[in-house]
């Protein structure tokens, strides 16, 4: 692992901010527990709850509690029942029932990847105690990311949190995660130059603050995994140990900059929307990185069609959004898609300079992979690069794609094929 440089030391960046990422300790290690009891006993709690769900209990909650209880803490182990035969979800619901079950811990440690990471975090954070993640998967960013992304009354919302004080893996059980968990990973951290670029391209129009240190802070480690996907799909220990250094350093720089905006832009709310879909209609979703794979490769191809127009014809989207569509979930979605069109009228200004728009472009443009580049990557390490690999049709895929751009108050690379006139009209060739 790279990242320790990072941590627990705040700098000045050359962006002109000071950066800082709280956690303490990133131990990726054959032995990771026994440092996990070290830190635990240093700290000097008494009253410890390890949160895992049946999977990961199995795994790594139990050898993580076990090792707690040596140094003479209290534990209390903490099994998230799975709910209608599916993996628990990360929603207000679920952590109140978390909250309930969780007494009156020093520490919580999180022993597994996304749901039970958030909500741990969600939890510790408005409890105000510290929080420790035992790693199971390379399957998300999340780890060291300050932020959580719960499901709140339907609708995929990003909540301040706290990064873990400490993180704890050990290889053997990231490696020997089921294999689809691994491809999740490799789906959201490969989102990561489109994030980049959508970022640069807020920073231009709209003034958003841009780090490039953040935006390009897994450059150095993209091509062990992006040229080299058979060695994920082998299972290879440095390929996969890669993968969850990209994904940890990823979750940094989103905790480095204090938003998700490093890693996250146009191609996360393909799968955002995949998820709202879900809780209206109750059509199961696939694993968050796994449609954001298949987000990333349609977002690269939004951008090939937008950086192809050289004289930009400006259509202002519809003023509203989709209310049958969104049925219960309307008016929270709106309140997001309203909060952007002051934001909308200012990529319109732009647009409408010649000059403007060539100089966004050369900008933007080293951010840039090719959709045929990210699609060959994750259908060689056998991640998901289909619609029919996360479970949808077309007609699904299609209607996530209409509709996406109403979900979020920030503009993304989504709004501005809306704006200019490649959604709607080339939606089927993008898909
Ligand atoms: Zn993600
Ligand atoms: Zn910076």
């Amino acid at each position: 692992m790279g990242c320790e440089r990072f941590l627990d030391a705040p700098f000045i960046c050359a962006c002109g901010q000071r950066h800082h990422a709280p956690t303490q300790a990133i131990v990726v290690a054959d032995d990771a527990l026994d440092r996990l009891a070290d830190v635990i006993s240093r700290l000097g709690a008494r009253r410890v709850a390890v949160v895992a769900d049946v999977r990961t209990q199995a795994v790594a909650g139990a050898a993580a509690g076990a090792q707690v209880a040596r140094v003479g803490c209290a534990v209390q182990a903490v099994v998230l029942p799975d709910r209608n035969g599916r993996t628990p979800v990360c929603d207000e619901p679920t952590k109140c029932a978390l909250a309930a079950v969780v007494g009156e811990a020093d520490v919580l440690v999180a022993a597994g990847s996304g749901v039970v990471n958030d909500l741990t975090k969600w939890l510790a954070f408005e409890r105000e105690r510290p929080y420790i993640v035992v790693a199971t998967a390379a399957s998300m960013n999340g780890y060291t990311a300050a932020n959580v992304a719960p499901t709140i009354n339907g609708v995929k919302m990003l909540v301040r949190a706290r990064a873990p004080l400490a993180l704890f893996a050990v290889p053997d059980v990231i490696l020997n995660a089921p294999y689809a968990m691994t491809t999740a990973g490799l789906g959201d951290v490969i989102a990561k130059p489109v994030s980049a670029a959508d970022w640069r391209l807020n920073s231009l129009v709209v003034g958003e603050h841009f780090c490039p240190l953040c935006a390009g802070i897994i450059n150095d480690i993209e091509p062990l995994y992006l040229d080299h996907p058979e060695h994920i799909r082998a299972c290879d220990r440095t390929a996969v140990m890669a993968l969850l250094d990209a994904l940890l350093y990823s979750g940094l720089a989103m905790t480095l900059i204090g938003s998700s905006a490093p890693a996250s832009g146009g191609e996360h709310l393909f799968s955002h929307t995949l998820d709202m879909m879900s809780a209206l209609d109750g059509v199961p979703h696939d694993l968050h990185g796994r449609q954001v794979g298949v987000g990333t490769i349609i977002a690269a191809r939004i951008y090939e069609h937008i950086m192809a127009i050289d004289t930009p014809r400006v259509h202002m989207p519809p003023a509203d959004i989709d209310v049958q569509f969104w049925g219960p979930l309307a008016p929270a979605v709106r309140a997001a898609y309203q909060a952007k069109q002051a934001h909308l009228v200012r990529f319109a200004e732009m647009l409408r300079q010649p000059d403007q728009w060539q100089q966004v472009k050369a900008a933007i443009a080293p951010h840039l992979r090719s959709s045929r580049a990210i699609a060959d990557c994750l259908a060689q390490a056998g991640a998901a690069c289909t619609a029919v690999d996360i479970g949808c049709d077309l007609a699904r895929v299609r209607q996530a794609v209409l509709h996406m751009h109403e979900i979020r108050a920030r503009t993304t690379i989504v709004d501005l094929a809306w704006l200019l006139g490649v959604l709607p009209d080339a939606a089927d060739v993008l898909i």
